[in-house]
């Protein structure tokens, strides 16, 4: 069994199926992204996943347990989203901590984890700093931080980089994947950005309609495209 296993998930809304017989498989220390065009049910597999929203049918299985029916807080995931949804008048060490204080850690060790953290990503000096002082791109890393300091089993990212300017978004791919690859952190980049897609994953799951339409390292699918869709879609990137 794979480290996350996804078997013949379906959704539907309002009687559209959003996401139609889905299987996936993802490695430990994978970082793999589900890259589609708008609509395509991205964002709704990665709630399904968190445990935010519950499939119709299928099984999640996360480190060989069923957390099918696993609360979001029991699923050991952390989660950054398109927009950065800090605490505003929280700085960023107590944005990062945040999600330690409420699991009942020891001061001493919450100040070592927040530390540890702001290292990773490259934010020493903005300890005390407001999110209304950082730029994007710091904002995002704070969220970041805030999701890894958990040590979860799985970081899910939705977009983190869409509303970021293109040349730090780009050093901020460079930066994802460095600090994924450190922690072997099993990771689900979802992009629209076929770009960015081949730029950072490991491999790559491509969606259209509510279903997988091929998966394949990023070269497999570049250099076969196992239909005009994948070939057209992925054929923007050059
Ligand atoms: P993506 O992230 O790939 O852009 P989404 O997963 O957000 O796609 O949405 C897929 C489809 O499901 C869209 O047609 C969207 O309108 C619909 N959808 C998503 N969430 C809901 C919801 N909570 N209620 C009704 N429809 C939804
Ligand atoms: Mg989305």
């Amino acid at each position: 069994m794979s480290y996350v296993q996804i078997e013949h998930l379906s959704k539907t809304f309002h009687g559209q199926h959003v996401l139609q017989q889905l299987d996936l498989a993802i490695e430990k220390g994978e970082l793999v992204t589900l890259l589609g065009p708008s609509g395509c049910g991205k964002s709704t597999l990665l709630r399904i996943l968190s445990g935010l929203t519950a499939p119709d049918t299928g099984m999640i299985y996360i480190d060989g347990k069923d957390v099918t029916d696993v609360s979001p807080k029991n699923r050991q995931i952390g989660m950054v989203f398109q927009s950065y949804a800090l605490f505003p008048n929280l700085t960023v060490s107590q944005n990062i901590a945040f999600g330690l204080e409420m699991n009942k850690i020891s001061k001493t060790e919450i100040r070592l984890r927040v530390q540890e953290m702001i290292e990773l990503v490259g934010l020493v000096g903005k300890e005390q700093a407001y999110p209304r002082e950082l730029s994007g791109g710091q904002q995002q890393r704070v969220a970041l931080a805030r999701s890894l300091v958990t040590r979860p089993k799985v970081l899910l990212l939705d977009e983190p980089l869409s509303a970021l300017d293109a040349q730090i978004r780009k050093n901020l791919q460079k930066q994802l994947r460095t600090i994924q690859r450190e922690l072997n952190m099993t990771t689900v980049l979802v992009t629209h950005d076929q770009e960015e897609a081949m730029a950072v994953s490991d491999r790559i799951y491509i969606m259209n309609g509510g279903r997988i339409v091929q998966h394949g390292s990023p070269q497999e699918i570049y250099t076969q495209p196992r239909s005009e869709f994948v070939a057209r879609f992925i054929g923007n990137y050059n």
